[in-house]
């Protein structure tokens, strides 16, 4: 646990000192769970969402985009159900003041229970060495069963308190499992209230004919509401999607983790209309698809996994999370959501305007039932980030910090590098940037001894070091180094474009979806 609590600082201090993400107003203290995207930071967040929109929207001949505004008409929220129902439960603790999320209190008291479990596995694998077979150690060890039974009756058991809107039971299981105030151990609790998420503001000059409204708590529902209009404008036939990245707005209770939590925080969402029934299936495949998506990057098979819930939202039929490791634990990534006809049919509803797909394979009008797929750009940035942020011993008994960003998402993709600021190396140099930069995001430096040089981009993240010698003036070549394997290599200057773009190509990492 120490441990990992060191990373996830040092993740912190390393997305600061190299320009990836500042606190909001720091010169004033900050502003508590918001922050800013730096100059590396931008562009990692750029390529993440690029790499997103290409695999969702680009390569899906049905799928389409759109960019909504975050103010919406308020009567979206009274209809979305979130007026009503986006709350989060919430308890104080007595003696340290502090305030938590009830619910999240109980699932990471089954979180513990969670790494028991991996505990166990982890000693049975080194004791059954190549012998082991994990599925039938989790279907058969009885400790195992037992963690795992006692974390679903406690999850269900929440699930349907909070259905219920019983809230009094709520604190009643907190109290039964003895959980304590995370930092301070006291177990001397308020009761559950609900607390609201969304922020209101006002639209219009005088205060009497100010309208209330609501910055947008997720980007579905400027979906929905332009359901129709792209439906019919771009004469799209179910099953189709509509997909869009933007900000979303939260009034969150508890905002410690960095950029996992945030007030402020953008979404990438793609809600897919379906023929009503067959909307098990779409969601099926598209938990698959998901998963691809993210293993396409290759941050190891191990880190993710899927959480199906047992508590629905008001609009679901089925939901699943697909959770990432993060350094302080499995946590929720993305969500995969059936989220059935509710949404149109209460923009129906109170709008008066019909939300209705003619179906002329069927016959038929209908309401298009919802699979919808979401996820943070920011929690996105985040586990990419902490996951490729390494230490490594070297041969030498030296250590290197090194950001292991998957290429296709890296910020800058080479640093070009003069071994000395003079003999027209510079020269050489910035050429190589002017004609690589048409391509790629590309970085010149020529400050420190090349060695410092190497050191600074790894901790930055760029693949490729590009260093330009004497012997470049004479026969055209320069060395190429990999940051992953530090391996270096002679190549002519006019192959150094392909020898990139083979790395960094965006198809190149899809097709592996
Ligand atoms: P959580 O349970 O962690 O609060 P959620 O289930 O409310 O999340 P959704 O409403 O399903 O989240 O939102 C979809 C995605 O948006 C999440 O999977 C997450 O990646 C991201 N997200 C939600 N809230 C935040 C936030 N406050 N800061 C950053 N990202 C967020």
């Amino acid at each position: 646990m120490a441990n990992n609590e060191d990373q996830f600082k040092k993740v912190v201090s390393h997305a600061k000192e190299y320009g990836y993400v500042f606190q909001s107003s720091e010169i004033y203290d900050g502003l508590s769970a918001v922050y800013d995207y730096a100059q590396n930071g931008v562009e990692l967040k750029k390529n993440i969402r690029n790499y997103w929109w290409k695999a969702m929207v680009q390569m899906h001949e049905n799928i389409v985009g759109l960019d909504a505004a975050i103010f919406m008409h308020p009567t979206t929220w009274k209809a979305s159900g979130h007026v009503d129902a986006f709350n989060d439960p919430l308890i104080d603790n007595k003696d340290s003041k502090k305030r938590y999320r009830a619910d999240v209190l109980i699932e990471d008291y089954v979180g513990k229970l969670d790494t028991k479990i991996e505990k166990e596995v982890a000693k049975a694998a080194k004791r059954f060495g190549e012998a082991f077979n994990k599925e039938e150690f989790l279907a058969t060890n009885p400790r195992v069963i037992g963690y795992k039974e006692k974390g679903d009756a406690i999850l269900q058991r929440m699930g349907k308190s909070l259905e219920n809107e019983d809230l009094a039971d709520v604190k009643l299981l907190i109290e039964e499992l003895g959980i304590g105030c995370p930092l301070s151990g006291s177990k001397n609790w308020t009761d559950v209230k609900q607390f609201n998420l969304m922020f209101g503001t006002k639209l219009g000059a005088s205060a009497d004919t100010a309208m209330d409204l609501y910055l947008r708590p997720e980007t579905a529902q400027g979906i929905f509401v332009n359901f129709s209009n792209v439906q019919k404008t771009g004469r799209m036939k179910i099953p189709f999607g509509i997909a869009q990245t933007g900000k979303a707005f939260r009034n969150e209770i508890v905002a410690r983790q960095f950029i996992f939590r945030m007030r402020e925080f953008e979404q990438m969402e793609m809600q897919f209309f379906v023929r009503p029934g067959t909307q098990k299936e779409w969601y099926e495949k598209w938990k698959e698809n998901r998963l691809k998506w993210h293993l396409s990057l290759g941050m190891g098979e191990d880190n993710y996994r899927f959480h199906d819930h047992e508590k629905l939202a008001h609009y679901a039929d089925a939901a699943s999370d697909i959770e990432f490791r993060f350094p302080f634990g499995f946590k929720e990534l993305e969500g995969i959501h059936s989220r059935t006809d509710f949404d149109l049919k209460a923009h129906e509803e109170h709008s008066g305007k019909k939300l209705q797909y003619f179906d002329p394979e069927i016959n038929e009008h209908y309401v298009p039932y919802v699979v919808e797929t979401s996820i943070g750009l920011d929690r996105m940035f985040l586990a990419v980030f902490s996951n490729s942020l390494q230490e490594e011993e070297l041969e030498n008994g030296s250590t290197r910090t090194v950001l292991k960003l998957p290429s296709v998402l890296a910020p800058t993709k080479a640093a070009i590098l003069p071994l000395v600021k003079k003999d027209g190396l510079p020269e050489v140099a910035r050429k190589i940037v002017e004609d690589l930069k048409w391509d790629f995001n590309v970085t010149y430096d020529e400050k420190d001894a090349v060695g410092r040089r190497y050191r600074r981009q790894d901790a930055a993240g760029t693949p490729f070091c590009i260093t330009v010698d004497h012997d470049t003036l004479n026969d055209n070549s320069v060395t190429i180094r990999y940051r992953d394997t530090m391996e270096q290599k002679r190549v002519k200057i006019e192959e150094l474009r392909s020898i990139i773009k083979e790395d960094v190509d965006v198809k190149n990492w899809l097709m592996k979806m």
